[in-house]
């Protein structure tokens, strides 16, 4: 064997598997055919996160008056924004490749395939390596209609060359919701179209409800309960037309519409690795394929499709090989974000999944955040906790309002240690802040049991 690990993939999962391995000594491959640090340090979270900070100085500036500034907003200059997100992308990508160099892999780029159990061809080389770990990622989908190609998907938004007029986002998950409130902050008009009545499918009713609204209130025109039949050009033009005959023109289109995992061509037929209708690839709690020396981790997988878990199942898996501590990581509690703006926040289950499973007690608050009540913004935070009744343990908490990834992710930790709201309530709070009213929840807003659940 050339190497104990050879790694496909050089995204979240794969260059943290490879780095952890290699630094417990054993001897690292990892092929990468685009980018180092794949699509979350590229065309994703990061450079997403800096569009939507972006964003956020619109609001500020108009805000300001509120509290005595006279500030005069000029115009956004997307060019430089671009560029400077993009001098930073590479900053970070070359840092994700000197972390792997630094821990002694061996760095292939290039696409690699599996040619049999144990070999793998990157560059036209045959390597030999004792195990393998798929960590390919995934690809945004365009939905099934003609004209299809006419619109963009996220992977095409980092590089536009100018932001368009008006742009029409179909899908109502977190890629269209962030990306909606990024062209509308920098100055577009938006349409968000989506099938259900309201976004966020899978999410707390009350912070759909209150998604929708925020999204209103920052001037997004929604377009629910819609669903996109066919995409017609027209020069630079392009004609959307729902199911229901509507259309809307704009300047984009952009199919916010799922993801897929990486799976084709990377020779898994030739090896009896099968994947589902998605392309998913099964793997067991030790992230083993159905060929036990082989793995995949990250979205290829298609469980939780989110950089942390990623990861955390590279450290995992590496640990578990070579570092003689075997661990699985637990995909029970894993809090995420979606970055709108305001943001919202989330932990365990919702109202309805909860309400499911058995009797719960709900906890919610709404107000408006003090900032707001001297901007004259119409802005509403809402801060929930899902209770479980019998054994009163905080079974889901969810937020939307200014900072709400950043106070869940503390909140989190108390889910994950099993917290009951009597925990909640003996914890004080810090004063002023909105993140207080996590531990001031006083008064149960309702209780709901199996039959009113299932109303
Ligand atoms: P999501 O799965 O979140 O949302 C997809 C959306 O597209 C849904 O609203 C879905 O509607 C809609 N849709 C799917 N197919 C069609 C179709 N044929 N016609 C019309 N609408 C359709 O996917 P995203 O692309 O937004 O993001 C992919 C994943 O990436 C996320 O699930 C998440 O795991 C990850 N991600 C995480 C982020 C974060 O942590 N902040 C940010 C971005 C991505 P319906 O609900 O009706 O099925």
């Amino acid at each position: 064997m050339d190497f104990d690990l050879f790694v496909i993939g050089g995204g979240s999962a794969g260059v943290r598997c490879a780095r952890i391995s290699a630094g417990h000594g054993a001897r690292v491959a990892i092929a990468e055919e685009r980018f180092w640090g794949g699509t979350c340090v590229n065309i994703g979270c990061v450079p997403k996160k800096l569009l939507v900070q972006a964003g956020e100085y619109a609001g500020w500036a108009d805000d300001a008056a509120g509290f005595g500034w006279t500030i005069q907003k000029g115009p956004h200059d997307w060019g430089k924004l671009i560029a400077a997100k993009d001098r930073e992308i590479d900053r970070l990508e070359s840092i994700y490749r000197k972390l792997l160099t630094n821990a002694g892999a061996t760095i292939f780029d290039g696409r690699a395939t599996i040619v049999d159990p144990h070999t793998v061809e990157v560059n036209g080389q045959r390597v030999m390596a004792e195990r393998i770990v798929i960590a390919t990622g995934g690809h945004p989908v365009r939905p099934p209609i003609p004209g299809a190609e006419l619109g963009i998907i996220s992977d095409d938004a980092f590089y536009l060359k100018t932001i368009p007029q008006r742009v029409v986002m179909v899908g109502g998950g977190y890629i269209a919701l962030e990306f909606a409130g990024i062209f509308k902050q920098l100055g577009a008009e938006v349409h968000l179209i989506y099938r259900q009545d309201l976004p966020l499918r899978g999410f707390d009713h009350d912070i759909r409800e209150a998604s929708a609204e925020a999204l209103l209130a920052q001037g997004i025109i929604l377009h629910p309960g819609c669903q996109p039949e066919r995409l017609v050009a027209d020069g630079d033009r392009r004609t959307l037309t729902f199911g229901n005959g509507q259309t809307v023109t704009a300047d984009l289109v952009f199919f916010a519409t799922g993801r897929r995992p990486n799976t084709a061509n990377l020779g898994l037929d030739r090896i009896g690795i099968t994947t589902d209708v998605q392309g998913a690839i099964h793997v067991n709690d030790a992230l083993q394929t159905s060929v036990p020396h082989i793995y995949a981790m990250g979205d290829v997988t298609n469980r939780i499709n989110l950089t942390p878990v990623a990861t955390a199942e590279g450290h995992a898996l590496a640990d578990s090989l070579f570092g003689k501590n075997p661990r699985a990581v637990s995909l029970v509690n894993v809090p995420s974000a979606v970055f709108t703006t305001p943001p919202i926040g989330t932990v365990g289950l919702s109202e309805e999944r909860a309400a499911a499973l058995g009797c719960v007690d709900i906890y919610l608050t709404r107000f408006t955040p003090m900032r707001h009540n001297l901007t004259g913004r119409p802005r509403r935070t809402v801060m929930k906790l899902v209770v479980e009744q019998a054994t009163q343990k905080v079974v889901g908490a969810h937020m939307i309002g200014e900072d709400a990834p950043e106070i869940i992710q503390g909140i989190a930790i108390a889910l994950v240690m099993g917290a009951t709201k009597a925990d909640f309530d003996r914890t004080i709070g810090i004063h002023p802040t909105a993140a207080e009213e996590f531990v001031t929840l006083r008064t149960r807003t309702r209780s709901l049991d199996l039959a009113k659940a299932a109303e």
